[in-house]
């Protein structure tokens, strides 16, 4: 059976995994066994940071950049020598008719890369790159349990992605810009986000937009974990600060909703950890702000899958472009 290596690429690390597949997998879809994680292993890689450093010079944290994920890869590959491609889910928009990185909000200096180009001149596998949250949607819709049609997936992290699963398709959008829906407005005249415009609900959602939300209440600089922590212990500032993610994040879900009319919703990201504190908040907004044709017909779940759902849906990406 094929063995492709998923990547997904963070701020600080690179996750690789071994995905084992049935070669008919994609004619034959979800009847078929789903794909298996065989192994996985974490790198640490500051990309973030080596953009920053480099500055003007792009090129050369690129060329960096390109170093680690080959060095990466040819790591994995001396354990499994039969991998047959690299799949890449990176956090970046990604041109789905040229491949190429046209733009990465977090790591400023990379527009019109080509990843999967410039990678597979190093390592000599085919490389096929998609943007992060697309993977991750296309890995809880190859292992859900049920078989599906469509699926949004809601990423909340250092940001908030998107990914859609469009009858058993995934959908890039003309400009693989497609379900950029962390700068959805929920609050307008709200805080000011770095695509321009005010009260984006990525502001409120994601782990930062949290922990702005507790500054603000307490005066106190904290990670959303620790906020989370802090709200186990009955800290009402902490409770307020994921209800008002909840709130912007159920808002958002309802505007999505009315243009693409999808049962399946699957939140997950770092800051799902959080969701306990959240969940009341979300609903409530939810079950308000939902035209009422939709109302009882959305399903959300909290990802089960952690940091496989990026890897899996990248690795089965690539095999549908081998
Ligand atoms: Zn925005």
């Amino acid at each position: 059976m094929p063995l492709i290596i998923g990547i997904d690429v963070g701020g600080t690390n690179l996750r690789l995994g071994v995905v084992q597949y049935k070669a008919q997998y994609q004619e034959v879809g979800l009847e078929n066994e789903p794909p298996k994680l065989l192994d996985e292993m974490r790198f640490k890689a500051d990309f973030s940071g080596l953009c920053k450093l480099h500055g003007a010079d792009s090129d050369q944290a690129w060329r960096k950049i390109l170093s680690t994920i080959a060095a990466a890869v040819n790591a994995v590959r001396a354990k499994y020598p039969s991998v047959a491609a690299v799949g890449i889910g990176f956090p970046g928009f990604i041109d789905p008719y040229t491949q190429k990185i046209s733009l990465s909000p977090n790591l400023p200096g990379l527009s019109n890369a080509d990843l999967s180009e410039d990678l597979r001149a190093l390592i000599a596998l085919p490389v096929i790159t998609e943007n992060d949250a697309l993977a991750a949607a296309y890995g809880e819709f190859v292992a859900a349990a049920q078989p599906i049609n469509n699926l949004i997936y809601l990423g909340l992290g250092t940001g908030v992605g998107g990914g859609l699963i469009l009858n058993r398709q995934p959908f890039q959008g003309q400009h693989g810009v497609a379900m950029e829906v962390g700068h959805i407005i929920t609050f307008p005249d709200g805080r000011l986000c770095g695509c321009g415009n005010r009260g984006c609900m990525e502001q409120y959602a994601s782990a930062s937009g949290v922990s702005i939300t507790y500054l603000e209440a307490s005066g106190e600089r904290c990670s959303a974990a620790e906020i989370a922590a802090r709200a186990k212990n009955g800290d009402q500032n902490a409770i307020a600060a994921y209800s008002l993610a909840g709130d912007s994040l159920a808002q958002a879900l309802a505007h999505i909703l009315k243009v693409i009319d999808v049962t399946n919703v699957i939140i997950g990201g770092g800051m799902s950890a959080g969701w306990q504190y959240m969940q009341q908040a979300f609903q409530q907004r939810l079950d308000q702000d939902l035209i009422p044709a939709l109302r009882g017909k959305v399903d959300v779940r909290i990802s089960d899958m952690d940091d496989e759902a990026g890897i899996i849906g990248a690795a089965m990406l690539a095999s549908k472009k081998l």
